[in-house]
């Protein structure tokens, strides 16, 4: 849990100590917020519709301006520095090796901005197993020896629609492998903003992850305390 930052019901960035959403009203205190006794049923039947919202590429896109910012201003400050002392000199090959510094500084930088926007494959299917494999992994312990680390790896078999296997892991979330059970339909939305998987028949859980940063959120959420993303719900199917 990271807190509350935003409004569960409408979305809006809460400033701290807030009683209410000053947008909505709803109070912020999760004991006045819902009017039910638990989160079950409300996450609705079927996938849902609002993954393109652009709520999930808000942070994204902050995130993006500022190392842009960052990304200019330290080769302007670092060649400032070095002509200002005399390692660079105002002729053709200082700026030359001005120019190759920048490049050298902003180029990393780039690459770095632009695998972050990569496309994830888009899939469906059905989850047919799930388990528990223990591996083994060298680390460094304080002395500097190396040392073998045994570790959970929890893992989703699914078969998808096309009759291909996938065996999807969850790392070493134990809520996230209670969360996803067998018999499951679930779906990789393949957009670099929504990580997580969503699942059609999500009447049976009172709390769900949020796509975007994974933060548990109970399914009376509209959007995720953490980071204001969307909650996918499906339709609400009152019996
Ligand atoms: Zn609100
Ligand atoms: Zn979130």
């Amino acid at each position: 849990m990271y807190g509350s930052f935003y409004c569960t019901r409408c979305g809006e960035r809460l400033k701290s100590k807030q009683p209410n959403c000053g947008s909505c009203g709803q109070p912020t205190a999760p004991e006045l917020k819902y009017d039910t006794a638990d989160g079950r049923g409300a996450g609705g039947l079927g996938w849902a519709r609002n993954t393109d919202d652009v709520r999930f590429a808000g942070y994204e896109n902050s995130y993006t301006s500022v190392s842009l910012i960052w990304m200019i201003a330290i080769p302007l400050l670092i060649n400032g520095f070095m002509f200002y002392n005399g390692t660079f000199e105002m002729n053709k090959t200082g700026f030359t090796y001005a120019a190759v510094l920048s490049a050298i500084l902003i180029i990393p930088g780039i690459i770095f901005l632009l695998k972050r926007r990569v496309k994830v494959e888009e899939w469906e299917g059905e989850i047919v197993d799930k388990k528990a494999v223990e591996r083994v992994r060298t680390e460094r312990d304080e002395e500097g020896e190396n040392i073998q680390v045994t570790y959970i790896d929890y893992e989703l078999l699914v078969r998808n629609v096309n009759g291909s296997m996938r065996t999807h892991s969850l790392g070493s979330s134990e809520m996230l492998f209670s969360y996803y059970r067998v018999g499951d339909y679930i779906k990789c939305h393949g957009k670099p903003n929504l990580k997580g998987l969503e699942k059609y028949d999500k009447r049976f859980d009172a709390f769900t992850f949020c796509m975007k940063c994974g933060n548990s959120n109970d399914f009376r959420n509209n959007f995720c305390d953490a980071c204001g993303s969307p909650i996918l719900k499906g339709e609400n199917i009152k019996s």
